[in-house]
């Protein structure tokens, strides 16, 4: 395993899944033209999307017919990944489902340059993991379901042998439920006592598990192995309030927590996305065509976006003195970022 890079921040940013070249390249020029101006500020951008799925249902209801859900785009997702990484020269990061598959991004990815990600589903799959430890890819294994066990971290992650670099990623934890189908008087107060730190909301996706970095960080084992969050499965997008708390936690978490880095999902067609819709990011707010997102109309509650995220990290690199770049640069690269917009024409909006 190579050495962690000290003080550098990683902002992984992208859509859900990679679901048609078009989307793909859209999305991994602009944020890559976002996350290379943060370069220099000792940030390093790399661009994420699933190719494989793991969804939780098996078919969905549209109208009155049920269809079988999507679950990915598979070896052509990885294909996509790797014209992203060669024209845009930015590392990419994916989920690998299954042993079978990891021949696709062996083909096409770059061991030296990208990661490969092991998702809550099946962070404990060991066959996979073991599979996945042969290779050299650089590896982000995000936290099970049920939540951060910090022993089954180290044993998950102790599989991984010959991998580059690892990267551990908090990404919450499932509520507790409630053994009889139903709210019970007692579940009910659990929830309620589970609720009242001051990092939980009632309407996030997950149980917002941050503050598991204080005990990861004091286990000498994973020294080396860097911590990253994930806000948007934590908090998802169930409302306009969520939307913003997931770009307030993306900051927090490298601001005030200290993580190394996050994991955002940005995608600038929510309305058109096959999964996770309302809990993506957009990369910018200006030239964004809001009819084609899934964000609600409260002016009060204005999603945060990834070049808002983005700006305050660099301001904190350059704050803790972890870059050589002064705050008179920061002013120049801030109007180049706020200058970024896209205003794409209609023909590349609708499919
Ligand atoms: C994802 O990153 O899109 C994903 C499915 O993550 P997780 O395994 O954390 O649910
Ligand atoms: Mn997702």
């Amino acid at each position: 395993m190579s050495e962690k890079q000290k003080d550098e921040i990683t902002i992984v940013a992208g859509p859900c899944a990679v679901e048609s070249e078009e989307q793909t390249m859209d999305m991994g020029e602009k944020i890559s033209t976002i996350l290379h101006i943060a370069a220099s500020y000792n940030i390093r951008g790399m661009f994420r999307g699933g190719a494989y799925k793991p969804r939780t249902n098996f078919v969905v209801q549209n109208g009155s017919r049920s269809e079988k859900v999507f679950e990915g785009t598979g070896e052509d997702g990885v294909k996509w990944l790797a014209q992203v990484a060669g024209q845009f020269g930015i590392p990419v990061v994916s989920e690998v489902m299954s042993e079978m598959d990891i021949r696709h991004f062996a083909r096409y990815l770059e061991a030296d340059r990208d990661f490969l990600q092991i998702g809550a589903r099946t962070s404990q799959a060991f066959a996979l993991l073991y599979e996945v430890g042969g290779y050299g890819f650089s590896v982000v294994l995000k936290n099970p379901q049920h939540g951060v066990d910090p022993a089954e971290a180290v044993g998950s992650l102790e599989r991984f042998q010959k991998n580059k670099e690892l990267a551990y990623c908090i990404r919450g934890q499932k509520r507790p439920i409630d053994p009889s189908g139903e709210n019970s008087a007692e579940h009910l107060a659990y929830l309620t006592s589970l609720h009242a730190s001051p990092h939980q909301y009632r309407d996030a996706r997950n149980l917002n598990n941050i503050a598991s970095i204080g005990k990861l960080r004091s286990m000498p084992s994973l020294d080396n192995v860097s911590l990253w969050y994930d806000p948007s499965h934590i908090f998802g997008g169930k409302t306009d309030e969520m939307r913003r708390t997931i770009g307030d936690y993306a900051k927090k978490a490298i601001t005030e927590f200290g993580y190394d880095g996050i994991i955002v999902e940005v995608n600038d067609r929510s309305a058109t996305a096959k999964c996770d819709a309302d809990q993506a990011m957009f990369s910018t707010l200006r030239g964004i065509d809001w009819s084609q997102t899934k964000v609600g109309l409260d002016p009060e509650q204005k999603p945060l976006s990834l070049v808002d995220v983005v700006k305050e990290i660099m301001f904190y690199q350059v704050q803790r003195g972890a870059t050589t770049m002064l705050h008179g640069a920061l002013e120049a690269d801030y109007k180049t970022l706020d200058s970024l917009r896209w205003d794409l024409p209609l023909e590349r909006l609708v499919h």
